[in-house]
């Protein structure tokens, strides 16, 4: 029997700094979240004092195909009687690497790394290298990662770091050609994310305009245009989120979903970026780890195989379909944004989250793992009788957060 989530708390509290940091620190999620967990399974997670969820966060992203794949972990056990970390790659960083070149239209060469900031990072170095400008276009509030030029508290960094960033807003394309004509020619870099997903805001879809727009506006002033698909990559689309509107980037950044929970990230880029990429020193000690280039790859055959894109979808649009119709019979007023993959739920004249929070912490009390102010993950994993499982235990949050409340 492991130590309860309380007494963890309390020893962690004197060995890490509060006790725990960074986008995991339940302590700032709303009331009644577990810190600790000790393990997962398909679609459930089991918290440190044994209680088991609907996981509906699957590790914040990562979790794509399910806890624990037997087609991943196969591939994983395989590597790891080899070895994990040589003095070189293993052949998997090849086999990877075409993998995602034959799957991804946009990408011609492929990059490693560990976390979805080394990608996004490390693609804004490529884009630099190959134009000689300083200057990067980003949206504003969008999350893009934790190094001191993009984490979103300003703590620990300076202002010279993110002095070659200008905002525009998601979705508007005349300010996106107004911070450009800011740059005065010096841009190297547009970085958008797929779809607008952040924190405590309804999520906005991309207009097929606006990312035709961006495109054109990166072509026409010479920079390159990167997509964060750190958070959809390939929940949306294999192939790119963005190849549905038939636009290309010119180098993408990927990570969380890659390789079901092991730490890899990459950026793919186009055969024009392939001499600037080769130019840069971007490396680190365990970006060349075997292990998890071999979990990238059965996860990418493995969502290839089962059609995962699909799956998510059939399990989102039912969780929503659900959703919709117990948040009307309790009589509350919701909206429910993003693409059904990776879903969130927000509710009317909520504005202190009071409502999210409460809800939420009652769909914890009823065995659904969800999130008050960020969005969801759902992973190939969720059977439609998952899908009613998580839906029994929001509907009876519903009655919960009226009889608090009442209806509204
Ligand atoms: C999570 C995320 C990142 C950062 O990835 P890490 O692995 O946490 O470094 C970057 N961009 C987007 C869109 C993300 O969701």
């Amino acid at each position: 029997m492991s130590d309860s989530d309380a007494s963890l708390r309390e020893r962690a509290a004197k060995v890490v700094p509060g006790g725990m940091y960074g986008h995991l620190n339940a302590a700032i999620f709303g009331p009644g979240y577990p810190q600790f967990f000790l393990r997962g399974e398909g679609c459930r997670q089991w918290d440190a004092d044994g209680r088991e969820y609907v996981d509906l966060m699957c590790g914040w992203g990562p979790i794509i195909l399910g806890h624990r794949h037997p087609a991943v972990e196969r591939a994983v056990a395989a590597q790891q009687a080899a070895g994990d970390c040589l003095n070189g790659p293993g052949p998997v960083m090849v086999e990877l690497a075409e993998l995602m070149v034959d799957t991804i239209p946009s990408a011609d060469w492929v990059m490693f790394s560990k976390n979805g900031t080394d990608a996004t990072t490390q693609a804004l170095m490529v884009a630099r290298a190959a134009t000689g400008r300083a200057k990067v276009l980003m949206a504003h509030g969008a999350y893009h990662g934790a190094d001191p030029w993009c984490t979103p508290s300003p703590a620990g960094t300076t202002p010279n770091e993110r002095a070659d960033l200008i905002e525009f807003a998601y979705n508007d394309l005349a300010s996106a050609e107004a911070a450009a004509a800011q740059a005065e020619g010096d841009v190297a870099a547009i970085i958008v994310t797929p779809f607008k997903h952040d924190s405590f805001e309804d999520q906005e879809l991309a207009d097929p305009e606006f990312a035709r727009g961006v495109r054109a506006l990166a072509d026409r002033i010479g920079a390159a245009l990167v997509i964060d698909d750190v958070r959809a990559g390939f929940r949306l689309d294999l192939r790119g989120s963005w190849e549905p509107f038939g636009v290309r980037p010119d180098l993408t950044a990927w990570s969380k979903a890659l390789a079901n929970g092991y730490a890899i990230a990459a950026v793919t880029g186009t055969d024009a970026l392939r001499g600037p990429a080769q130019t840069l020193y971007s490396t680190g000690s365990f970006w060349f780890s075997a292990v998890p280039m071999a979990a990238a790859k059965a996860t990418i055959e493995t969502l290839r195989d089962i059609d995962g894109v699909s799956l998510m979808r059939r399990a989102g649009d039912r969780l929503r379909a659900g959703l919709d119709a117990q948040a009307a019979s309790h009589g509350f007023t919701v909206r429910q944004t993003g693409p059904v993959q990776i879903p969130w739920l927000s509710f009317e004249a909520d504005e202190t989250l009071e409502k999210a929070m409460a809800w939420s912490a009652a769909c914890l009390e009823e065995g659904v793992y969800l999130h008050p102010w960020h969005n969801w993950f759902l992973s190939a994993a969720h059977t439609d009788a998952d899908v009613d499982r998580a839906l029994q235990g929001t509907d009876a949050a519903f009655a919960k957060l009226r009889a608090r409340f009442g209806a509204g």
